[in-house]
């Protein structure tokens, strides 16, 4: 058959019952799972047959929903986890532990800068932050001799910088180490980062792979290409024998294909336990099956938005990489050449008391802290997320009193532009 499109592979891809079987992904609701012998069940311990013993570690109905990502994205195996926060700390600290050192681009959502720069620094991982917008020569400086990942976000939350995918995977690969992207904003409708050279794939599968703001989800797709074995001394915890497996090596025993998921699985679920309930994945697959029809729309409102935005007399400035001019609009023609996401972010004129105004006279679009759902919704980070900091401090941030981020969501676009307009009348 030739080669099957995105539209039917969103709809399709995972799952396909045989004579009989049901339609729909069934849900595995059960923790455990009943072997006849202790001697079948114990090959499965030992990672010498596949199978399910318990759903910390799997879970048909994950591994169907985790199937069609892994498909989409064009990856060689993937796993669902509980939060995107979950997949990011999965497929860093995979193979990076104490001691180790990450090149990270600082344009990346808070959540995951909190984890590198706080919490994984507590764990004795240290981190180089370089800005996407950076040269080669930068990039290449900030290696050193125990760097083990290059990390970065396709369409950064919230600053909707596009990454230059190609020059970090280059210069990964040229320091023998794998490039990670978290691919949430664009989704592999609009951009599959493997075919630009990523090598691991993340998603907080929470926006707008689910879509409807229903269940809380992550997930990770490894491209199947890098060697491990070929920079064995980098990536002991893959080339050397797992003690805690009876000595088996990821690397050996899995292939470039398989060493990745099936480490993060046996080790780092089997121990930290952040699995996806397959109630959700069940959801996430709903989401899944509509997401080729959902994305231009949520593009099509983005565009629409920032356009009206844009020319408005109490607008500063527009941020949008589907906008002309944008700085990030010749890599968005690049990488994202069907369209990015729908989030657009906006400086309104008068600061904070503005963005209050504004954002309490809006009827569609809804104050939440959230992004990528089927309703629009929007975030001043002055009065909400960033609360604490002065005017002062929040400018130096980069993120003046009067940013307004909006996710356009699925409704008509007219809708939201009259929504919007209004909204401007009531300051
Ligand atoms: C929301 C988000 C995350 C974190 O995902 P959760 O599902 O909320 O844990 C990670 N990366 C990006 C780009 C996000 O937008």
């Amino acid at each position: 058959m030739a080669s099957i499109t995105m539209d039917t592979r969103c709809v399709q891809a995972g799952y396909r019952p045989t004579n009989g079987e049901p339609r729909q992904v069934p849900i595995f609701q059960s923790t455990t799972f009943k072997y006849d012998s202790s001697a079948e069940m114990g090959k499965l311990f030992d990672l010498e047959a596949s199978g399910y013993f318990y759903t910390r570690l799997q879970n048909p109905t994950n591994d169907i929903v985790a199937a069609k990502i892994r498909n989409l994205e064009g990856g060689s195996m993937a796993m669902l986890t509980s939060s995107g926060q979950a997949a990011n700390f999965f497929a860093m600290f995979n193979i990076c532990e104490a001691g180790g050192h990450m090149v990270v681009s600082s344009s990346i959502y808070g959540g995951t800068f909190n984890l590198i720069a706080v919490t994984m620094a507590k764990m004795g991982i240290e981190t180089t932050f370089v800005s996407p917008d950076c040269t080669e020569d930068e990039l290449n400086a900030a290696f050193k001799e125990n760097t083990k990942l290059v990390f970065g976000e396709t369409i950064a939350n919230p600053a909707l910088s596009v990454l230059d995918i190609d020059k970090f995977a280059k210069a990964a690969h040229a320091h023998g180490v794998p490039l990670i992207i978290d691919n949430t904003f664009p989704t592999p409708v609009n951009c599959r980062p493997i075919e630009w050279g990523a090598d691991i794939v993340t998603h907080s599968t929470t926006k707008y792979m689910d879509g409807h703001g229903a269940a809380v989800g992550g997930a990770i797709v490894d491209a199947g290409r890098f060697d491990w074995m070929a920079h064995a001394d980098k990536f002991p915890g893959l080339t050397t024998p797992d003690d805690s497996y009876h000595g088996i090596v990821y690397a050996e025993k899995f292939g470039k294909e398989g060493a990745f998921i099936t480490k993060a699985t046996a080790q780092l679920m089997r121990d930290f336990g952040c699995i996806q309930s397959p109630q959700n994945a069940f959801l996430l697959n709903l989401g899944l099956e509509s997401l080729h029809v959902r994305m231009p729309k949520h593009v099509e409102n983005g565009q629409a938005v920032a356009e009206f935005l844009k020319n408005h007399e109490k607008v500063e400035y527009v941020t949008y990489p589907g906008l002309p001019g944008d700085k990030y609009h010749d890599l968005a023609k690049k990488y994202l050449p069907n369209g990015g996401c729908g989030v657009v972010s906006f400086c309104i004129k008068g600061g904070r008391p503005a963005a209050e105004k504004f954002m309490g006279a809006l009827q569609i679009c809804a104050i939440e802290t959230h992004v990528a759902d089927a309703r629009s919704c929007c975030l001043n980070p002055a009065t909400s997320t960033h609360r604490q900091l002065t005017d002062e401090q929040l400018e130096a941030a980069g993120i003046p009193a009067g940013l307004i981020r909006i996710s356009c969501g699925l409704e008509g676009k007219e809708d939201l532009i009259n929504d919007i307009s209004q909204a401007f009348e009531a300051i």
